[in-house]
């Protein structure tokens, strides 16, 4: 079975939407992508840190999946990370009132014994030094190496973040970050540009109008499955990428034919997650309307023309 590495926050997060509000719930980049995961049959593992605030229970919902959490770093009398985030009325765009960083301030990620030689590493969105840390631990270069991150990196860690991305082979990233990091309007061009940065592969995610799967001059698009309900977005991004890395930990075949099949089962997991608040969903979602899903996203997509 192929080995899956994530590396990313498990947080709180209290979320605010047009339906409604939380309290402190289970949330992180890590938990949902671990989550999305476990839809395949894979081996993997997180490597994160929390504090003693961090509830045993949160902890077992990942454990009782298979998730190995031996490198989940518990820091005594340390406060877990926290994230509360408001949307507006469109749901496609949040505010974040309050990033507490806590015990992810000084991070320092040990990959745990039996993963240095995983398949796929997942690097989540966080400090491109914890990133590249990861990737310098492991003892083999992996078959495929993706990253997420996000804009606040580019503003804050460039030098960092070019520095890992030259390392990479996926780069998962909205359409707004990407035209942020090349100034290109054209995603297009965007795609071309953070190429030739390092990673052969660009993924670029649009919300709820899909995701671009660039390589070399090759172009696939999938859409977002158009939902009746959508009640929280926060990590959808990270059960896309979840997903994405899950199956391709799963095919073991890393080509440009399995990444479209990879984007389909990211967009189809990500359709599930905002049904409900954080993680409510994915904890409860079964197989068969996962597969049910797929095939609705087969019928969306497919048509017949024939040129005369
Ligand atoms: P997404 O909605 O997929 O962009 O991800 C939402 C998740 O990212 C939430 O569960 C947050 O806990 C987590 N998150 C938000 N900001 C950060 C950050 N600066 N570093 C790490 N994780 C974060």
């Amino acid at each position: 079975m192929g080995k899956l590495l994530i590396v990313g926050s498990m947080a709180f997060d209290a979320i605010e939407t047009p339906f409604g509000k939380t309290g402190k719930i289970l949330g992180g980049a890590a938990t949902f992508i671990g989550l999305a995961a476990t839809q395949f049959k894979v081996r993997s593992a997180i490597v994160s840190v929390v504090g003693e605030d961090f509830p045993e229970a949160y902890m077992d919902i990942l454990k009782d999946r298979d998730i190995d959490l031996s490198g989940v770093e518990v820091v005594k009398g340390g406060k877990t990370f926290f994230w509360q985030g408001k949307y507006h009325n469109d749901l496609n765009s949040r505010d974040t009132l309050v990033t507490e960083l806590n015990t992810l301030a000084d991070f320092n990620p040990i990959v745990p014994d039996g993963f240095a030689d995983a398949d796929v590493v997942m690097l989540g969105n966080l400090h491109p030094n914890i990133q590249l840390s990861v990737i310098n631990q492991m003892e083999e270069r992996p078959k495929l190496i993706i990253l997420d991150t996000m804009n606040f990196w580019m503003n804050h860690t460039w030098d960092e973040l070019m520095d890992v991305i030259a390392k990479i082979d996926v780069i998962t990233i909205n359409d707004e970050e990407a035209r942020q990091m090349t100034k290109e309007y054209s995603l297009v061009k965007a795609a071309a540009k953070i190429q030739e940065m390092g990673p052969k592969y660009v993924v670029i995610k649009k919300g709820e109008h899909g995701a671009l799967l660039f390589h070399e001059n090759n172009i696939f698009f999938a859409p977002a499955l158009p939902l009746e309900e959508v009640f929280d977005p926060t990590g959808a991004g990270d059960t896309f990428a979840g997903g994405f890395a899950g199956y391709l930990t799963q095919a073991g075949n890393i080509s440009f034919e399995s990444m479209k099949n990879a984007i389909i089962h990211g967009s189809n997991l990500a359709s599930f997650c905002v049904e409900r608040f954080g993680t409510e969903r994915m904890v409860e979602l079964k197989k068969h309307e996962v597969e049910a899903r797929l095939m609705q996203f087969k019928e969306l997509t497919q048509f017949n023309i024939e040129l005369t």
